[in-house]
Protein backbone atom coordinates (compact mmCIF):
# COMPACT_ATOMS: atom_id res chain seq x y z
CA UNK A 1 0.00 0.00 0.00
CA UNK A 2 1.51 3.55 -0.92
CA UNK A 3 1.15 6.81 0.75
CA UNK A 4 0.28 10.12 -1.72
CA UNK A 5 -0.32 13.00 -1.56
CA UNK A 6 -2.65 15.00 -4.03
CA UNK A 7 -2.59 18.59 -4.27
CA UNK A 8 -6.42 19.81 -5.09
CA UNK A 9 -7.21 23.44 -6.89
CA UNK A 10 -10.62 25.01 -8.04
CA UNK A 11 -11.35 28.91 -8.67
CA UNK A 12 -14.58 28.42 -10.81
CA UNK A 13 -17.96 27.96 -9.72
CA UNK A 14 -18.72 27.14 -5.66
CA UNK A 15 -14.68 26.01 -5.52
CA UNK A 16 -15.54 24.71 -1.33
CA UNK A 17 -18.06 22.85 -3.13
CA UNK A 18 -16.04 21.49 -5.60
CA UNK A 19 -12.95 20.59 -3.24
CA UNK A 20 -15.31 18.55 -1.06
CA UNK A 21 -16.80 16.47 -4.11
CA UNK A 22 -13.29 15.90 -5.14
CA UNK A 23 -12.60 14.69 -1.95
CA UNK A 24 -15.66 12.49 -1.54
CA UNK A 25 -15.67 11.26 -5.37
CA UNK A 26 -11.78 9.98 -4.69
CA UNK A 27 -12.86 8.28 -1.44
CA UNK A 28 -15.76 6.54 -3.14
CA UNK A 29 -14.97 6.14 -6.77
CA UNK A 30 -11.61 3.89 -6.44
CA UNK A 31 -9.19 2.14 -4.25
CA UNK A 32 -8.13 5.44 -2.52
CA UNK A 33 -8.46 5.69 1.31
CA UNK A 34 -8.55 9.32 2.51
CA UNK A 35 -6.13 9.83 5.62
CA UNK A 36 -5.74 13.28 6.09
CA UNK A 37 -6.64 16.91 4.76
CA UNK A 38 -4.94 20.14 4.78
CA UNK A 39 -7.01 23.49 5.64
CA UNK A 40 -8.30 25.08 2.59
CA UNK A 41 -6.09 28.39 1.49
CA UNK A 42 -7.39 30.87 -0.84
CA UNK A 43 -3.98 31.51 -3.22
CA UNK A 44 -3.67 33.95 -6.46
CA UNK A 45 -2.99 32.19 -9.79
CA UNK A 46 0.91 31.66 -10.78
CA UNK A 47 1.31 31.14 -14.20
CA UNK A 48 -1.14 32.29 -16.37
CA UNK A 49 -2.22 35.49 -14.10
CA UNK A 50 -5.54 36.77 -15.66
CA UNK A 51 -8.10 34.22 -14.10
CA UNK A 52 -10.03 34.44 -10.70
CA UNK A 53 -7.78 32.77 -7.20
CA UNK A 54 -7.93 29.56 -6.09
CA UNK A 55 -8.83 27.20 -3.38
CA UNK A 56 -6.44 25.15 -2.20
CA UNK A 57 -6.20 22.02 -0.54
CA UNK A 58 -4.14 18.65 -0.09
CA UNK A 59 -4.96 15.60 0.77
CA UNK A 60 -2.90 12.15 2.07
CA UNK A 61 -4.35 8.97 0.79
CA UNK A 62 -3.17 5.19 0.67
CA UNK A 63 -4.21 3.29 -2.10
CA UNK A 64 -2.55 0.11 -4.30
CA UNK A 65 -2.83 2.12 -7.25
CA UNK A 66 0.65 2.44 -9.02
CA UNK A 67 1.31 6.23 -10.24
CA UNK A 68 0.01 6.00 -13.53
CA UNK A 69 -3.46 4.65 -12.78
CA UNK A 70 -3.74 7.04 -9.96
CA UNK A 71 -3.01 9.80 -12.20
CA UNK A 72 -5.82 8.09 -14.73
CA UNK A 73 -8.14 8.40 -11.97
CA UNK A 74 -7.48 11.71 -11.06
CA UNK A 75 -7.74 12.72 -14.51
CA UNK A 76 -11.36 10.61 -14.91
CA UNK A 77 -12.28 12.84 -11.88
CA UNK A 78 -11.43 15.83 -13.47
CA UNK A 79 -13.80 15.15 -15.90
CA UNK A 80 -16.56 13.70 -13.77
CA UNK A 81 -16.55 16.85 -11.27
CA UNK A 82 -17.37 19.07 -14.92
CA UNK A 83 -13.49 20.08 -15.49
CA UNK A 84 -13.30 21.02 -19.45
CA UNK A 85 -10.05 21.67 -21.11
CA UNK A 86 -9.43 24.99 -21.51
CA UNK A 87 -6.03 27.52 -21.57
CA UNK A 88 -3.18 25.60 -19.98
CA UNK A 89 -2.42 26.84 -16.57
CA UNK A 90 -6.08 28.28 -16.83
CA UNK A 91 -9.48 28.55 -14.73
CA UNK A 92 -10.58 24.89 -13.53
CA UNK A 93 -13.25 24.09 -11.31
CA UNK A 94 -11.08 21.00 -10.04
CA UNK A 95 -7.14 20.34 -10.75
CA UNK A 96 -6.05 17.23 -8.88
CA UNK A 97 -2.30 16.52 -8.97
CA UNK A 98 -0.41 13.77 -7.59
CA UNK A 99 2.47 16.05 -5.21
CA UNK A 100 4.36 12.65 -3.86
CA UNK A 101 3.89 9.14 -4.09
CA UNK A 102 5.95 7.33 -0.86
CA UNK A 103 9.61 8.37 -1.67
CA UNK A 104 9.23 7.69 -5.54
CA UNK A 105 10.90 10.08 -7.82
CA UNK A 106 9.82 9.57 -11.91
CA UNK A 107 9.86 11.24 -14.92
CA UNK A 108 7.67 10.21 -17.84
CA UNK A 109 6.18 12.19 -20.69
CA UNK A 110 2.81 12.24 -18.72
CA UNK A 111 3.73 12.24 -14.96
CA UNK A 112 6.70 13.52 -12.38
CA UNK A 113 6.90 13.04 -9.15
CA UNK A 114 7.59 15.02 -6.82
CA UNK A 115 5.06 17.40 -8.62
CA UNK A 116 7.79 20.31 -10.29
CA UNK A 117 5.53 22.64 -8.86
CA UNK A 118 6.25 22.51 -5.11
CA UNK A 119 9.41 23.85 -5.10
CA UNK A 120 7.87 26.89 -6.12
CA UNK A 121 4.42 27.14 -4.20
CA UNK A 122 4.89 27.88 -0.66
CA UNK A 123 1.54 27.33 0.17
CA UNK A 124 2.04 23.10 -0.82
CA UNK A 125 4.86 23.26 1.18
CA UNK A 126 2.83 24.38 3.69
CA UNK A 127 0.19 22.09 3.65
CA UNK A 128 2.50 19.53 3.30
CA UNK A 129 3.92 20.16 6.36
CA UNK A 130 0.66 21.01 7.81
CA UNK A 131 -0.34 17.31 7.65
CA UNK A 132 3.31 15.63 7.97
CA UNK A 133 5.69 17.97 10.00
CA UNK A 134 8.74 15.63 9.08
CA UNK A 135 7.85 14.99 5.58
CA UNK A 136 11.29 14.93 3.38
CA UNK A 137 11.37 15.66 0.04
CA UNK A 138 12.67 12.60 -1.58
CA UNK A 139 14.46 14.52 -4.33
CA UNK A 140 16.66 17.15 -1.42
CA UNK A 141 16.53 14.43 0.88
CA UNK A 142 15.52 17.86 3.02
CA UNK A 143 12.46 18.43 5.30
CA UNK A 144 9.87 20.64 3.24
CA UNK A 145 9.23 22.71 7.07
CA UNK A 146 12.88 23.30 6.42
CA UNK A 147 12.20 25.19 3.09
CA UNK A 148 9.82 27.15 4.79
CA UNK A 149 11.96 28.71 6.34
CA UNK A 150 14.21 29.26 3.27
CA UNK A 151 10.89 30.76 1.34
CA UNK A 152 10.59 32.94 4.17
CA UNK A 153 14.15 34.44 4.68
P1 LIG B 1 -2.89 20.28 -15.31
O1 LIG B 1 -3.34 21.17 -16.40
O2 LIG B 1 -2.20 20.97 -14.18
O3 LIG B 1 -3.98 19.35 -14.82
O4 LIG B 1 -1.74 19.35 -15.94
C1 LIG B 1 -2.11 18.14 -16.49
C2 LIG B 1 -0.92 17.51 -17.19
O5 LIG B 1 0.21 17.39 -16.33
C3 LIG B 1 -1.32 16.13 -17.64
O6 LIG B 1 -1.06 16.03 -19.00
C4 LIG B 1 -0.42 15.19 -16.84
O7 LIG B 1 -0.02 14.10 -17.64
C5 LIG B 1 0.74 16.09 -16.47
N1 LIG B 1 1.40 15.71 -15.20
C6 LIG B 1 2.73 15.50 -15.05
N2 LIG B 1 3.03 15.19 -13.80
C7 LIG B 1 1.87 15.23 -13.10
C8 LIG B 1 1.55 14.99 -11.72
N3 LIG B 1 2.49 14.68 -10.81
N4 LIG B 1 0.24 15.08 -11.35
C9 LIG B 1 -0.71 15.42 -12.26
N5 LIG B 1 -0.47 15.67 -13.56
C10 LIG B 1 0.81 15.57 -14.00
Amino acid sequence: MATAYIGLGSNIGDREANLKKAVSQLASCCPVTILKQSSILETGPVDYLDQPRFLNQIIKIQTDLPPPDLLKTLQRAEIELGRKKSIPKGPRSIDLDILLYDDIIMSTRDLVIPHPEIKNRWFVIKHLVELDQDLIDPVTGKKFKDMIDDHQA
